[in-house]
């Protein structure tokens, strides 16, 4: 059984492998004083529901595992503190913000809309609400996450770790900055390789595509701060995100699993286990 903090925010477990997975955005775990306004259903299609059962089988590759157990639209740990989006508060935020695209797009820290453009509350938050949601959420994630990429670093001399995410079939109108594409099977970000040496990310879309499936790698995908404040690949530090489309194991809109889960999460299991096989980064490169 996996750890989980006193309040659930987190469940994890720490393996002896060099790889690290983590699950940002698959919580369902609503908290009572979220307080939003929007029905329940609109904000569980923004989840990466069912991932953290797709990946499942982590631990038996001896690798780590982080997932998040509240919800993305509660407060999302894949953005930097400095996302927080003053329009949503009630009083001025005291913190450091800086401009940025995820937040023009309703979407930093805490989101203020929806992938359709409707907002999730109807009422300005208070600074110590959304402080809350940091203290209680995003540091233990981020520490949590750090200390296991850490452990798993000086184990081995380097990590791999991987972000797990999974996107609509479709872009909605806010939910990236090409609203209305239709996504590949999978996308590998690496923040224009800057966050992994490119032969991995390389060797993981070639490995899938030669399953049969699509792949786009930094497109319409880079990866966000998970990917990029953990990640050095000249120190052999390589964060990868990799995003399923939900069409291969999930229904949208009942969030049920479909006929393609068992297949999709075999196909995950082989692609670490090959890639694991190859050995270090050092020696693929
Ligand atoms: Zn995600």
């Amino acid at each position: 059984m996996p750890h989980r903090t006193a309040t659930p925010a987190l469940a994890w477990s720490e393996g002896t492998s060099p790889l690290v997975f983590d699950s940002p955005h698959s919580g369902t775990s609503y908290p009572p004083g979220f307080a939003y306004a929007c029905p329940l259903a609109a904000l569980r299609r923004v989840e990466d529901t069912h991932v953290e059962r797709l990946y499942r089988f982590v631990p038996e590759l001896g690798a780590s595992w982080l997932e998040a157990l509240f919800p993305r639209s509660y407060i999302d740990v894949n953005r930097a503190l400095t996302d927080m989006d003053p329009t949503l508060l009630a009083e001025p935020w005291p913190d450091p913000v800086e401009e940025s695209g995820k937040v023009r797009l309703g979407k930093g820290l805490i989101w203020r809309t929806l992938d359709d453009g409707t907002p999730i509350y109807s009422r300005p938050m208070t600074a110590e609400e959304a402080r809350q949601r940091i203290d209680q959420c995003w540091r233990p994630y981020h520490e949590r996450l750090e200390h296991l990429l850490n452990a798993a670093y000086r184990r081995h001399g380097w990590v791999l770790h991987i972000n797990c995410h999974s996107m609509p079939a479709v872009a909605g109108p806010f939910s990236t900055e090409f609203p209305g594409e239709t996504h590949a099977d999978f996308v590998l970000g690496d923040r224009d390789h800057s966050t992994a040496a490119a032969d991995i990310t390389e060797r993981m879309a070639t490995w899938l595509r030669q399953q049969g499936y699509s792949v786009m790698v930094n497109h319409p995908y880079k990866g966000v701060e998970l990917v990029r404040r953990y990640s050095n690949p000249a120190q052999g530090r390589h964060s990868i995100q990799l995003e399923i489309n939900k069409r291969l194991y999930m229904d949208e809109d009942t969030l049920a699993l479909n006929d393609g889960f068992a297949r999709t999460q075999a196909t995950l299991r082989q692609l670490f286990e090959a890639l694991t096989a190859e050995g270090a980064p050092g020696q693929l490169a």
